[in-house]
């Protein structure tokens, strides 16, 4: 009997990439064939995101295509999991007969096998799992299917978040903070190093400066990195999703001395205006966010700074975001996000007086982008001349020599990269190079002559 085969489409962040991993990890385990297309297959899977309106808007539109796959015989059965289907499942269900199952966030450790036999062995349709959060975030043994390149690999702390942070949909998703033991972590990277080809990994949560506080009763992300640093074959450990009000002195210092863990300091500061970190309950001030940064710049002298902002957050007038303007042209992030503030229901900001028109929201949207490309424009130019490592990525598809990587100072998929001409490489590669070009968000470099 053929095995039955698995599509699974995986969207939001790498939080997600890592259950969507794990889900496929234990399909394959349970005899599933991994197919990369939604065609002719037994089971399609989608793992959602539904933190803010465009995410759950671009869910919905990938639920509608596959199940219009299902009704042209593509697929047999269909199954959401993820954040929508934690949040809104009995929307969904409503609205959606013809998928055949939801799962929420964590439901599939328990949930999913049963599932699989039940969707796989009989034409039932509209099963009713029960959404449930476990205690441990993941089974003891788990396999891992990977779906990011075999070089590098998400490797997720906690789940949930304790911070409340005022227009944040997250806590409502996946709970309070729930930390995994070092010893869990430290065990996972060392299976998935056993390959030989890990070169790189990213530590990720909702926020992995309040890692461990939940289970060691302090902030633990130090003692994790001694710990993860002691894996010799691993160069390239970064860290993402830090608070900036939890990041302090001795982990800068501890960054800024290691060799292994980059020099990459991922924080999502919001915004600048005292009003509004107030109004977003982010427990940090303009001032202590102007210390953090000169003391990180002053520590780490050779660090890559990566933050996100929220334009047209409620309440937020001309001259909050003109504040905000002001500290980006003087503060000068190596890498910027934005998010258009997305009104979520049964968040605290959600009633919040004074909310922003949408085209004033997209007006901001638009010009902070357009002083940021200025930004790193002219940063980039810096590098010039300058010798780097490398890590080879992919290689770009319409020309065979020529391939996409990354310097420690850039995170996958969120910054640009270095593109290198050069028929001896392939991905995986960590190689020097020396920098001989630049456009806004990208390097162009030759290899290093040794
Ligand atoms: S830190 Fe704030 S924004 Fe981030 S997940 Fe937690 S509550 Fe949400």
């Amino acid at each position: 009997m053929a095995k039955p085969s698995v599509y699974l489409l995986n969207l939001g962040c790498a939080r997600n990439l890592v259950d969507s991993e794990i889900i496929l990890g234990s399909l394959k385990e349970k005899g599933f064939r991994i197919a990369n297309q939604p065609k002719s297959v037994d089971l399609a899977i989608i793992n959602t995101c539904a933190f803010i309106k465009e995410a759950k808007e671009e869910s919905i539109e990938e639920i509608l295509d596959l199940i219009e796959l299902k009704k042209s015989g593509e697929i047999r059965k269909l199954l959401v999991v993820g954040c929508l289907s934690q949040r809104y499942r009995e929307e969904l269900e409503k609205g959606l007969p013809e998928v055949d199952g939801f799962l929420g966030v964590g439901a599939w450790k328990k949930e999913l096998n049963a599932l699989i036999e039940q969707l796989v062995n009989t034409d039932s349709h509209g099963l009713k799992p029960k959404m449930h959060t476990d205690k441990n975030l993941y089974p003891p043994r788990f396999p891992r299917f990977r779906l990011t390149p075999p070089h590098y690999s998400y490797i997720k702390l906690s789940e949930g978040c304790d911070n409340l942070c005022s227009y944040c949909a997250i806590s409502q998703i996946r709970g309070k903070l729930h930390s995994r033991p070092v010893e869990e972590i430290v065990k996972e990277v060392k299976d998935l190093s056993r390959s030989g080809l890990l070169k790189e990994i990213n530590l990720v949560a909702q926020d992995t400066t309040s890692y461990g506080k939940d289970i060691y009763g302090k902030p633990f992300l130090r003692e994790l990195l001694k710990e993860l640093e002691k894996i010799n074959s691993l160069p390239w450990i970064r860290v993402l999703y830090m608070h900036p009000a939890h990041i302090d002195r001795e982990l800068i210092e501890f960054i800024a001395r290691s060799e292994r863990v980059c020099h990459y300091i991922d924080i999502p500061l919001q915004h600048i205006s005292d009003k509004i970190l107030k109004k977003m309950n982010r427990k940090i001030t303009q001032k202590e966010i102007y210390r953090l940064i000169e003391l990180i710049r002053k520590k780490i002298k050779d660090v890559s700074l990566r933050t996100t902002f929220i334009v047209g957050f409620p309440g937020e007038n001309e001259r909050d975001f003109q504040e905000l303007i002001a500290f980006i042209k003087e503060f000068r992030f190596e890498h910027l996000g934005a998010f258009i503030y997305s009104r979520e229901e049964k968040t605290p900001a959600y009633n919040f007086p004074i909310q922003v028109p949408e085209e004033i929201k997209f007006e901001r949207y638009n010009y902070l982008l357009e002083v940021q490309r200025e930004i790193s424009l002219e940063i980039l130019k810096n590098y010039i001349g300058k010798e780097m490592e490398v890590i080879i990525d992919e290689k770009v598809s319409d020309d065979r020599d020529r391939f996409l990587g990354r310097t420690e100072y850039d995170a996958p998929e969120v910054d640009g990269g270095v593109i290198i001409q050069d028929k001896r490489l392939k991905p995986g590669d960590l190689i020097q190079a020396k920098v001989i070009d630049t456009w806004e968000y990208d390097l162009l470099a030759e290899r290093a002559e040794i």
